[in-house]
Order: C-alpha cells, then structure tokens, then sequence
C-alpha cells in the first residue's frame, strides 16, 4: 500500500479509502476491467461500497492521469492502470481484451499531426488471438 500512497502524492490525489481500494483493486489484477468487476472485487472487503462510488472514483483517477478507459467495445468500458501508450486487441471468440505493443508503430512516437499536438491516443484491433487460433 506504501508505493501506491507515493503514486498518489505524486498525482496530487487525496488519498481516501476508497480511492486506494479501487485503484490497489484494478493494479494487482493487472487486466483490463469493467466498473462492475472492479466493484465485485472491493465488495468482498467493503460492503458498504457503492457501484455509483466506485464510478466516480474511476471518473477522478482516469481525470489525473492514474487509470486508462478502454472503449474497444462499443457499450462496455474497461479500465487499466498500465498508463504508458499501448494499442488494444479484442478477440472476438474468447471477447477477451488484450494489451499489444507495437515498437514499430509511428502513432506510438507521433506527437504532432498537421498542427495538432497529441497528448494520448489508443488503437483498437479486432481478430481472432492465439489461443482461439489453434
Ligand atoms: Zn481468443
Ligand atoms: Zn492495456
């Protein structure tokens, strides 16, 4: 719990209970989850917790900087607290999220396009993974 304090510090966050339960929650299952799993997770230490909280507190984290929203499907949102520039692969048999890195990829390193400066960006792919493949 005592580097996820610093991180917080860093990010000028108030570090509630809350706070700390959803993000230490969605960083040491090191996936990409929906509000609903998150809540699912905190629910068995902190009844009290409420869906609608953990929302907001989602909303704060991802504001400064802390969590990553994926929307690679269309009416589901996934969050992460790899914040690094990364693509995402959604497989369309297993409807699993993966992370992808491509070093290859110009976006990755992009930072200006015709007088637009780029703070963040995500790629979306769609197929079928390796597991699903064989
Ligand atoms: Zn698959
Ligand atoms: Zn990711």
């Amino acid at each position: 719990m005592n580097n996820i304090l610093t991180i917080f510090k860093e990010k000028d966050i108030r570090a509630t209970t809350q706070r700390l339960e959803v993000y230490k929650a969605l960083r040491d299952e090191n996936k990409h989850l929906t509000v609903e799993q998150i809540y699912g997770k905190i629910r068995v230490n902190n009844p009290s917790i409420s869906l609608a909280t953990v929302y907001s507190v989602l909303e704060i984290l991802k504001r400064k900087g802390l969590v990553k929203e994926i929307r690679i499907e269309f009416n589901k949102s996934f969050f992460e607290t790899r914040i690094d520039a990364h693509h995402h692969f959604l497989c369309k048999k297993c409807q699993k999220t993966f992370d992808i890195d491509m070093h290859h990829c110009r976006v990755l390193t992009e930072q200006n396009v015709n007088g637009f400066q780029i703070e963040d960006f995500q790629g979306y792919f769609y197929g079928v993974c390796n597991k699903c493949k064989k």
